[in-house]
């Protein structure tokens, strides 16, 4: 196993030289060539497997750095996953200039609004803040192209799953969409039943 097989640009390879991942763990190596086969993925993993990484670098690699509006939208259960992510996926982006912004409770919604206004490509958030700012139309999901439910399981226990389906049901269909979960409880399942496209299911 060796990033060398994936088909990945100049600038991720790059950057995953300065963070030192030389060799993908199992999850990425079972994620990333689907991903950037634009195949819908339900990945059972558990914290410390890589799983940022393994949805962190296809969504870098096929962002298009013109393209002004989110193309990738990243939902978490809490504020410090959501800020661990964006530094991750910034570290991974950072040779292509991916920005990422990390959208949250508790934190004023005028700056986060004001982040969102500048080109963005990636957004992460937990669910309650991310709806409010497509609701009140600071953020615009018509571009969205890859959908990335994290710790799904850890959504459900929260009372986060009825948010998630209102987030979904502004997103293009045609979309690409992961859900990465330790565990695969009953409605996680019917969620990913119901939304995605032939999911291909990874156990790692
Ligand atoms: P995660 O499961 O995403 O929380 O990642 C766990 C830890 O593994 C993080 O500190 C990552 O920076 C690190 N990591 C992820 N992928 C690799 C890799 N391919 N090689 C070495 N470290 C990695």
């Amino acid at each position: 196993r060796s990033f060398k097989d994936y088909n990945l640009g100049d600038e991720i390879r790059r950057a995953l030289d300065l963070l030192k991942y030389e060799t993908p763990t199992k999850v990425q190596s079972e994620v990333i060539p689907k991903a950037m086969d634009n195949q819908d993925l339900v990945v059972k993993s558990q914290t410390g497997s890589g799983k940022t990484a393994a949805f962190g670098i296809p969504i870098c690699e096929m962002v298009n750095w013109e393209d002004k509006k989110p193309q990738a939208l990243i939902l978490s259960p809490t504020r410090e996953l959501a800020v661990q992510v964006r530094e991750d996926v910034t570290n991974i982006g950072r040779f292509k200039r991916i920005k990422t912004t990390a959208v949250y409770g508790k934190e004023p919604f005028a700056r986060q609004k004001e982040e969102l206004k500048q080109k963005t490509h990636v957004v992460v958030g937990t669910p309650g803040r991310v709806k409010d700012h497509i609701e009140r139309g600071t953020l615009v999901l018509d571009q969205l192209k890859y959908l990335i439910i994290d710790e799904a399981d850890e959504m459900l226990n929260m009372g986060f799953l009825d948010k998630v389906e209102a987030i979904i049901s502004e997103i293009p269909s045609n979309r690409v969409t992961m859900v990465f979960s330790a565990t695969m409880p009953k409605d996680v399942e019917s969620l990913c039943h119901k939304y995605m496209h032939n999911p291909a299911h990874i156990e790692v």
